[in-house]
């Protein structure tokens, strides 16, 4: 394997030493093959917003399973999960299930193109939708950890139709649609980013893209692959009260098994493949395991006191680092959207990607060792996402504190 890897981030590059082979996960705990044991705010890079191996959603995965894996055929599980995206997501009267975040902002966009009769797309720095051409240019996530503004390989005439603006930036994103509006097919972003760490949108950025989007006839795609059923139970859109016109899911809707989806307004939508002309499709699509996973992760999400939960345990989580490293004279800066938050050592507020490497990324790779040591798995990288699930306990969180000053202790 490249690397030794399936995927960049996992092979530990930018944080050195070798990476843990995790053999087994229990609620909030990974284990590896050494039989460490961690406290885990990975979450399988977003996922587990339930933690690892949730007996009601294995439960479901083992029932699925044994009733076959994959029929290539409509199931109701399909329909069950659709009904349940569709009751959830503001914005989405239809929904196509595939196989991976990446497979779902592909394909967003190739409709978007369709629709629109316009190829240029617009995106932001630091933000991450999966390795579609694209979307490898100035990207957040992997990307960004390996300090990689391009990717050999992209033909220059996808290049030329992609427009990467700064996250948050409402003057040049005017000024862009003054020059190129009447081209521009879609603006692709996530609502929160996560990808270059947690950078929430300011406070007209969304209005702005929704405006600004209505006016020139471009679609616009919230990429929720991370957020979506995470920040609210009808993802960002829900939280912020914006109504795209095209949502990527991916993570939680699979439960921890491979998933994706786009979806969004009924017009659009009808004209995906069969009903339309727009070809998508996948022989593993919707499998009753992915769909099994993905039901019970979204039932386990209707207790109205999840959210809740979960932003008591990020701000827990918030206040106590924030603490720590203060006893330590240590300068960070944490920005949190209820479970997902992340650490920058900065004093400066993040707005956007420069702001986020103009911050001391090179202290992560230390400071991620001592938290290993310590027994709390962080991402392997400066820039992504901690996640905290709804098994955490109060007790845990705690537990997490005391490492993180003990790790802070060492700077
Ligand atoms: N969009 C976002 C916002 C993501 O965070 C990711 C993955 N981290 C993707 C798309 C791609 O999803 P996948 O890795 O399942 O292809």
């Amino acid at each position: 394997m490249p690397g030794g890897v399936n995927s960049p981030v996992r092979s530990f590059k930018s944080v050195g030493g070798t990476p843990r082979f995790m053999s087994k996960g229990e609620g909030t705990y990974v284990f590896d093959e050494d039989r460490n044991r961690y406290l885990d705010f990975t979450a399988s890079w977003g996922p587990l917003i339930h933690g690892h191996a949730h007996p009601y959603v294995v439960k479901a995965i083992i029932n699925a399973a044994e009733s076959g894996t994959s029929f290539g055929t409509p199931t109701d599980k399909e329909s069950k999960l659709a009904k349940l995206v569709i009751d959830r997501v503001p914005s989405i009267h239809k929904v196509r299930f595939v196989n991976s975040g990446t497979e779902a902002t592909m394909s967003a966009v190739r409709l978007a193109r369709a629709y629109t009769g316009r190829d240029i797309i617009v995106k932001f720095e630091g933000c991450y939708h999966g390795h579609g051409d694209l979307f490898l240019s100035d990207a957040g996530s992997g990307l960004a950890t390996l300090d990689q503004p391009a990717t050999p390989g992209v033909p220059q005439t996808i290049v030329e139709s992609t427009i990467t603006l700064p996250f948050n930036d409402i003057e040049i994103l005017k000024h862009t649609f003054q020059r190129q509006g009447d081209q521009i097919a879609a603006i692709i972003l996530e609502p929160i980013a996560g990808n270059m760490g947690v950078i929430p949108p300011n406070s007209r950025f969304l209005e702005t893209l929704r405006s600004i989007t209505e006016t020139s006839n471009a679609l616009l795609i919230f990429d929720e692959v991370i957020t979506g059923f995470r920040v609210a139970r009808g993802g960002a859109q829900e939280l912020f009260g914006i109504n795209p016109d095209l949502t990527t899911l991916g993570k939680i809707i699979g439960g921890g098994l491979p998933v994706g989806a786009y979806g969004g307004r009924e017009d659009i939508m009808a004209m995906v493949a069969p009903e339309g002309s727009v070809y998508q499709a996948g022989t593993l699509s919707g499998n009753p395991l992915s769909m099994a996973a993905g039901i019970a992760t979204l039932e386990l999400l209707d207790d109205p006191s999840v959210y809740q939960k979960l932003d008591r345990m990020g701000k827990k989580l918030e206040l106590g680092v924030m603490a720590a490293a203060k006893e330590s004279g240590v300068s960070i800066t944490i920005n949190r959207c209820g479970s997902m938050l992340s650490l920058f050592f900065s004093d400066q507020d993040m707005f956007c990607f420069e702001d986020v490497k103009s911050s001391k990324t090179d202290l992560f790779p230390k400071f991620h060792f001592e938290m290993m040591e310590n027994g709390v798995y962080l991402p392997p990288s400066a820039y992504e996402t901690f996640f905290v699930s709804t098994v955490h306990t109060d007790d845990q969180i705690d537990e997490a504190v005391g490492c993180f000053n003990r790790a802070f202790e060492k700077f």
